[in-house]
């Protein structure tokens, strides 16, 4: 009995040496850095962060921090960290360029190191995930190296019968799914609804297979009724009118969060003409001058121009998701970052900046943002060891050259990220 214990102990120990290994070997002690821990704490200025095999240990001033002997020291004297970003609503994969269709190992990890890149280091695919996908998810969680976690929703469900509802949510649910994703939206009348018995089937199968289930929606009636029909996770802004108490309470009562995806608004028009960022290094860095001549082309942006539902985008749904989100944020709702990056010409990484900027624009402080960015996403996710920079969580950091307390825009002055305590490549 001893025996086999001890040979049960000797195997457990072999496995997290190598596992520990894979993550990131090792001592780490971050110093001189202002510590933004992600929390609604106060920042931590000339702060000391150890991490040891890519999982913080201890954090907090340097008076009150004892850096081990073995550590190896990262000199972060003037800088800011904070946790890495959680995008809670992206998608990968897919894209190649500007063309659908792509999907293979390949281009996921790609789009992962992209999102790595720029600092986002959880990524919650919410829909059109493929095996792939399903594979890269097992392979990286826990650890991640160079690539920016995954988490996977599937296929975006669209069932015609309670039964489908049924079977499909089953599928997905025995592939170990994170979410399960539907729309209920008819596309400003361009396309069926999804009727309310269906998506009450499929939340009833979410819930008796444990999977929390995403809507995506875009009237307030919609958002509400699905709410009722016991959606986990509202996927976008409210568009179509302001939100009222009821959806409020609802929210509230349900610790439902709600992820604003305001740069998949600015998505619809923006390439009307040439946006402002192709004139920034921080984007152009990763975008292709290719990319950037499709979109400028005269007869494309006249199409944009054009465009009755683009318009409708620009000049009605946006400023509603921007008031909304002040009237949510006021009122105490979780708010999460998320983009709906992915899609063509919805950026990964960048957009994830932009989204977090526009949220200071539509009236919340930086500090909030970032913690939506973080704790509040890393808490709607379910995610225990992620989202912020505390005793027993993840060593995921961005090291930024400037305090985005000060402006949410210096989330752009990005010097450097870590994932499990490993240096990301950003070159
Ligand atoms: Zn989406």
């Amino acid at each position: 009995m001893f025996l086999k214990t001890r040979a049960a102990l000797i195997a457990i120990s072999l496995s997290l040496v190598s596992a520990v290994a894979y993550a990131a070997p090792g001592t780490l002690a971050f110093t001189g850095a202002r510590i933004i821990d992600g929390t609604e704490n106060a920042p931590i200025e000339n702060g000391v962060l150890i991490s040891i095999d890519g999982k913080i240990s201890n954090v907090g001033s340097a008076a009150n921090v004892t850096i081990p002997d073995d550590a190896e020291i990262v000199d972060l004297q003037g800088k800011t960290i904070m946790p890495g970003l959680i995008n809670t609503h992206g998608h990968v994969g897919q894209v190649l360029g500007l063309e659908n269709g792509h999907y293979d190992r390949g281009n996921v990890l790609r789009q992962l190191a992209l999102y790595a890149r720029y600092g986002i280091t959880m990524v919650n695919s919410l829909g059109d995930d493929e095996y792939e996908g399903f594979q890269i998810r097992n392979d990286l969680n826990p650890y991640s190296l160079n690539y920016s976690r995954l988490m996977v929703a599937g296929p975006v469900l669209a069932p015609r019968t309670t039964e489908q509802a049924v079977r499909a949510v089953n599928g997905v649910a025995d592939q170990n799914a994170d979410f399960i994703k539907i729309r209920v939206d008819d596309n400003l009348g361009r396309t069926a609804k999804m009727a309310p018995e269906i998506y009450q089937a499929i939340a009833d199968e979410s819930e008796k297979r444990g999977i929390p289930l995403a809507v995506h929606a875009y009237n307030l009636e919609d958002a509400k009724a699905t709410l009722a029909a016991g959606a986990d996770f509202i996927a976008h802004s409210v568009r179509d009118q302001e939100v009222d108490q009821e959806f409020i309470d609802a929210l509230i009562s349900s610790q439902v969060c709600y992820t604003p995806t305001l740069t998949r608004e600015v998505s619809t028009f923006i390439y009307e003409s040439e946006p402002a960022f192709f004139n920034d290094p921080f984007f152009t860095k990763e975008v292709s001058s290719e990319i950037m001549t499709t979109l400028n082309d005269p007869e494309r942006q006249a199409r944009v121009q054009n465009s009755e539902t683009a318009q409708h985008y620009k000049n009605h749904a946006l400023p509603m998701a921007m008031h909304n989100l002040k009237v949510l944020s006021d009122a105490g709702v979780s708010i999460v970052m998320g983009t709906d990056s992915g899609p063509a010409a919805r950026f990964q990484g960048y957009f994830e900046h932009l989204e977090m900027s526009m949220m200071v624009d539509a009236g919340m402080s930086p500090s909030a943002v970032i913690q939506s960015a973080t704790s509040v996403a890393a808490k709607c996710l379910g995610l225990d060891d992620l989202g912020t920079l505390e005793e027993g969580k993840w060593a995921d950091i961005v090291v930024l050259e400037r305090n985005p307390l000060d402006d949410i825009n210096n989330t752009q002055s990005l010097s450097d990220v870590w994932i499990a305590g490993n240096r990301v490549p950003r070159d």
